[in-house]
């Protein structure tokens, strides 16, 4: 039968062909392979692009996550010293070779950023700086190095760190002191399309898109980040997943009481949905209350962190009237920011740590 209707579609087809209107203008020569050339161009600007973003965030970032480490429980405090490193096996495959050739990487360590206000900042490493030597012994070195370097400055029970360095060809030996941080990643991925951030309990997530709105402005980075930190610090996802479960639990139920009178229902989703909203805007809501503080910790100027929900309801506006869905609408988010922000200032004017009640 399929075989019958192609055949009926062959012969079809390029009648329909010939009947359509085509384009009478005669095009320039087209030639495929300085397509393919072009290609390699616009794939290394958008690399490029998506570098200057990402080290934004990465700078914002770790800013963030050492400076408001007291909002993390102990058993999410690591010990770190602010430098984010790449060798040529790191980054987003799709744009790897074109952030190798741009950040000159190879199997060595190289610097791509250090945090505002980290030890690594402090101690004076530098975007490009090689890690050749750690406390006199060889660095990490190839598909690993990443992992292991981080790793290392993690478990080490002494905090000072001797780096050995290689930038623009000279040697330079480098005392850092590595400090508490939350122990939480983050990254910036290659979506340009959709407006996201969230944070699954262990790393923090914002698409490209969001990333570039958010970099527009010099509080917006790090009080998306600091909100999503929020989320992770007070363990949200363990929570909604003991909540989607609770509901699935009941919808379970509810379906076997129904399929004994010999209907078929599906509670079990529609509760797993219910428990996995119920206390959703709650937990929202306290995500910003600890974003103001993350960013007050981080050196921030807080007062202009309401007047940034106005910025978002106008760049989403379905968010202005939003109503019992999964976010409390931006005018509850302006108003209750306004109060936390007071809150933060009467700690600061009484001479206190700004940490949330
Ligand atoms: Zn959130």
């Amino acid at each position: 039968m399929i075989k019958i209707y192609t055949k009926i579609f062959a012969i079809l087809f390029p009648i329909f062909l010939y009947g359509c209107a085509q384009p009478l203008a005669n095009l320039p020569e087209y030639n495929q392979q300085l397509s393919i050339e072009e290609q390699k161009i616009q794939n290394q600007l958008f690399a490029d692009s998506w570098l200057n973003t990402y080290i934004d965030v990465s700078e914002t970032g770790l800013n963030i996550l050492f400076n408001a480490v007291d909002l993390c429980l102990a058993e999410d405090q690591i010990m770190g010293i602010g430098v984010d490193i790449a060798t040529r096996y790191d980054g987003p495959e799709a744009i790897r070779s074109e952030l190798t050739k741009k950040l000159l990487l190879t199997d060595e360590i190289t610097v791509i950023a250090t945090g505002i206000n980290t030890p690594a900042r402090k101690a004076g490493l530098l975007q490009g700086d090689k890690i050749i030597k750690i406390n006199g012994v060889d660095a990490p070195y190839g598909i690993n190095a990443n992992a292991d370097f981080y790793k290392i400055i993690r478990d080490s029970k002494e905090k000072k760190h001797k780096l050995l360095v290689t930038r623009n060809g000279q040697n330079k030996t480098i005392t850092v002191e590595s400090k508490n941080r939350c122990r939480f990643g983050f990254y910036v991925d290659l979506d340009n399309n959709n407006f996201n951030a969230f944070a699954d309990g262990n790393v923090i997530a914002l698409s490209l898109r969001m990333a570039k709105w958010l970099a527009q402005d010099d509080l917006g980075i790090a009080l998306v980040f600091a909100h999503e930190l929020g989320h992770n610090a007070n363990h949200h996802i363990d929570d909604k997943t003991t909540n989607m479960q609770a509901g699935a639990g009941i919808g379970l139920l509810l379906d076997i009481i129904a399929r004994s009178q010999g209907l078929q229902t599906d509670f079990m989703n529609t509760g797993a949905n219910i428990g996995a909203l119920s206390y959703s805007i709650n937990y929202e809501n306290e995500a910003d209350y600890l974003s103001v503080y993350a960013i007050a910790l981080s050196g921030y100027n807080i007062d202009d962190a309401a007047n940034f929900w106005r910025r978002f309801a106008v760049e989403v506006p379905s968010s202005i009237y939003s109503k019992g869905g999964s976010h409390p609408s931006t005018g509850e988010r302006y108003v209750r920011i306004e109060r936390t922000i007071k809150e933060v200032y009467s700690k600061i004017n009484n001479g206190e740590k700004p940490l949330p009640n």
